[in-house]
């Protein structure tokens, strides 16, 4: 039975440092689409002819393809607003996940800033279950260059509306300001909620 997605409320009300509030709530409004559209498609799944299934160009297809594209694009920015807002001291079990991963957190944090100015849409900390460790992968959309079976632990989104609004082209500079408002105490709340830090290989 299907079940509609609600957005997870915005816990930013003021300006952070070096990211306007006015930026956020707009980027926000896109967050709420991309929740409306995963509804709505799947809404539309329930009743749309399967038998016109056709690999050139049919309803249902068009419908699954765009459904990867909103729930990727809700559930990345559910991690994106859900660690923003925070004071960017590293802190918890994730740190020391990400040392024996990384050897230490600035190699990791080079790496992550490195992912994020060549990808053209996410930079994204995972947990895979194929090898049970952390890495940090790029995604050029929503549904391009997602991986399967890893958890997105910290999400740093790179599409301009991200940042253009305050920064202009100057992604260097928002992707800095990333790290200065990012809340590792929610970051940790995924490790513990997926029990990653048992599943981390010895
Ligand atoms: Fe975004």
């Amino acid at each position: 039975m299907r079940k509609d997605f609600t957005p997870e409320p915005l816990k930013v009300f003021k300006d952070l440092d070096g990211i306007s509030l006015k930026l956020i709530e707009n980027h926000y409004k896109l967050y709420e689409g991309y929740v409306k559209k995963t509804n709505e498609i799947q809404m539309k799944l329930e009743n749309v002819d399967k038998a016109e299934a056709n690999p050139s160009f049919s309803l249902v297809g068009e419908l699954k393809r765009q459904e990867t594209f909103t729930v990727n694009g809700m559930k990345l920015h559910e991690v994106y607003f859900g660690h923003l807002g925070g004071d960017g001291k590293p802190s918890g079990e994730l740190v020391q996940m990400i040392e024996k991963d990384f050897a230490t957190l600035q190699d990791w944090k080079l790496d992550m800033v490195a992912t994020g100015i060549a990808a053209r849409g996410w930079a994204v900390l995972a947990f895979d279950y194929r090898d049970s460790r952390l890495h940090n992968y790029g995604s050029d959309g929503h549904n391009v260059g997602a991986v399967w079976g890893a958890v997105p632990v910290i999400v740093l989104d790179v599409y301009e509306h991200a940042y253009a609004m305050d920064y202009g082209v100057d992604r260097k500079s928002y992707i800095e300001t990333f790290f200065k408002n990012l809340d590792w105490h929610f970051a940790n709340r995924i490790v513990n909620y997926y029990e990653l830090n048992k599943r981390h290989a010895a």
